[in-house]
């Protein structure tokens, strides 16, 4: 049975249709990057797999469990086993890198039980985040407020922070579009090794080919809210990849425009 799975799924905003008839099985362990232009879906695609984006044709199920029409406490539930990556990562900038691990936790917790989770955990957890930053290379910066972290070790924290809440897949929207090539390259390496030995589900979007090729075995391209192929990798070649980021002609009017201009 697939832990991630979408069957003919199409999702509107007004006229929009920003994913249209998309089927897709992921696999419990699998990893797969999402690849394809800004607007074509993969972040609606992400979505849908949590239930905070609905669709509005199809079906969506996660570990075999049909999301259309769960119960606000189901979605909560199902939401504590998938670790969310943000583009933006959602840090709270003045909290210690400690404390961000910590509020990945908060899902499953009461307010009280939640706020005392993040400003005052017990030691068993203190240590277990610590043990966990280690792990993401952070070892010497539990203390440290967030925003004194570079890019790179903000997305470290973000990644502990997702797995701290135990999660059995992990999502990633674009992790590393902010970052230079080095260290892209390494945070997508660290990803990918902790999915391995934690036995998760990866699913993550990104845009280079060399990374995508590198750390996944399995590539799904998304255009026009389209999945236009879904193969191994090692088979998605050079010129099939530069096709699937071609301008639209809309697109490349702007582009002549500005050029004038
Ligand atoms: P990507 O992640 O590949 O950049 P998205 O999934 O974010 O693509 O967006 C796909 C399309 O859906 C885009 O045209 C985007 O503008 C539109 N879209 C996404 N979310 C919303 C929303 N909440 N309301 C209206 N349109 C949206």
């Amino acid at each position: 049975m697939p832990f991630f799975a979408l069957d003919e799924v199409t999702v509107r905003f007004g006229n929009l249709e920003a994913l249209r008839s998309c089927t897709m099985a992921v696999g419990r362990g699998e990893r797969l990057a999402l690849v394809g232009p800004s607007g074509s879906g993969k972040s609606t695609l992400l979505r849908v797999l949590t239930a905070a984006a609905m669709p509005s044709g199809g079906r969506v199920s996660v570990d075999g469990r049909d999301l259309g029409g769960l119960r606000e406490d189901e979605v909560r539930a199902l939401r504590t086993r998938i670790g969310f990556i943000h583009q933006q990562l959602g840090l709270v900038p003045n909290l210690r890198a400690r404390q961000n691990v910590a509020a990945g936790r908060i899902g499953r917790f009461g307010l009280v039980r939640a706020v005392r989770h993040v400003f005052w955990p017990d030691r068993g957890s203190r240590e277990a985040i610590d043990r966990l930053l280690g792990r993401v290379g952070l070892g010497d910066r539990a203390e440290t407020r967030t925003d004194r972290l570079s890019g790179g070790q903000q997305q470290r924290v973000a990644i502990a922070r997702a797995l701290w809440q135990r999660p059995d897949g992990v999502l990633a929207d674009e992790p590393v579009s902010s970052l230079d090539p080095a260290r892209a390259r390494a945070v997508l390496a660290l990803l990918t090794r902790l999915s391995v030995e934690d036995g998760l589900t990866l699913v993550v979007s990104l845009h280079q080919l060399d990374l995508a090729r590198e750390f996944f075995p399995r590539l799904v391209g998304l255009r026009g809210g389209r999945v236009v192929f879904d193969r191994p990798s090692g088979e998605v070649g050079e010129a099939e990849f530069r096709a699937l980021y071609e301008l639209s002609e809309g697109e490349m009017d702007d582009d002549r425009r500005a050029e004038v201009a």
